[in-house]
């Protein structure tokens, strides 16, 4: 059975809105999975409020709680549903759980209710290592990032996605992320600067779209998909990139909003 997977959202850092944005988009991070049984998110960035179709279960795997991959929560669909189940998922940092964590921003003074008081039923796992949703299992790696950040990995058995999302690859985590993807479907990897901009956001926590090609050639990912695009990058910068990647790295593409994938 074919796994759809759909980029509610792909910018980093804050979303933006305008014309120069309108083809990759400017929603903060999300993307969905649905695979026969299941409805899988990655992140929970503003790209959430562009989920359409509801189910009675949703998983949303959280790789950090920096804004941006969760700032699209308390107004999203599934939270504001009582015939919604949402498990969130997150790996426990500073004696902190899931549910800590998120109450961090969905609480007041900066929110003004806490999520339980939102009216989906929820349940806040703190992972790590290996689990299964159903009969998906998820794997977890510890990415190189400020605070920590925890990549994902979804297999069927047959389909495999990898998602490594804020992360700025040094030598011990590029080694364990290319073993981690090794020969997957899909990669989604962060690549938000380009090469001139990177001597200044080094230690910053994230790749250029260069380091993450490579990486997808390095882990023969069958498909490469870059996301995390910062908000400097116009849709006339990104089609420029897009260019370059397709001489180079045909297996390769940024991720663009509302694009769908079937695998
Ligand atoms: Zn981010
Ligand atoms: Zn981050």
């Amino acid at each position: 059975m074919a796994w759809k997977i759909s980029l509610l959202g792909v910018r980093g850092s804050v979303p933006i809105t305008g014309q120069q944005f309108k083809k990759y988009g400017g929603d903060t991070l999300c993307v969905l999975v649905e695979t026969e049984e299941e409805v899988i998110l990655f992140d929970a960035g503003t790209g959430i409020l562009n989920l359409k179709n509801l189910s009675n279960h949703i998983h949303i795997l959280i790789g950090h709680s920096h804004a941006d991959h969760i700032m699209g929560l308390g107004l999203c669909k599934c939270l504001n549903n009582s015939d919604v189940y949402t498990h969130f998922y997150m790996t426990p940092r500073n004696n902190e759980g899931c549910q800590k964590m998120l109450e961090r921003l969905y609480s007041p003074p900066l929110w003004s209710v806490f999520l339980e008081q939102l009216s989906s039923k929820m349940k806040f796992h703190n992972i790590s290592g290996s689990f299964f949703i159903g009969n998906i299992k998820v794997d977890t790696l510890e990415g190189n990032h400020p605070g920590g950040v925890t990549h994902f990995k979804i297999s069927d058995g047959n389909k495999t996605i990898v998602y490594a999302v804020d992360c700025e690859l040094d030598e011990k985590s590029e080694h364990e992320l290319i073993e981690f993807a090794k020969d997957c479907d899909i990669l989604f990897c962060d690549g938000m600067y380009r090469e001139c901009d990177f001597p200044n956001k080094k230690g910053w926590g994230h790749n250029t779209w260069l380091d993450a090609a490579e990486l997808g050639e390095n882990c023969n990912a069958k498909h490469t998909v870059i996301v995390h695009f910062d908000i400097n990058e116009t849709d006339e910068i990104l089609d420029n990139i897009s260019k370059q990647l397709s001489t180079h790295y045909p297996k390769c593409e940024l991720g663009k909003q509302e694009e769908v994938w079937i695998i």
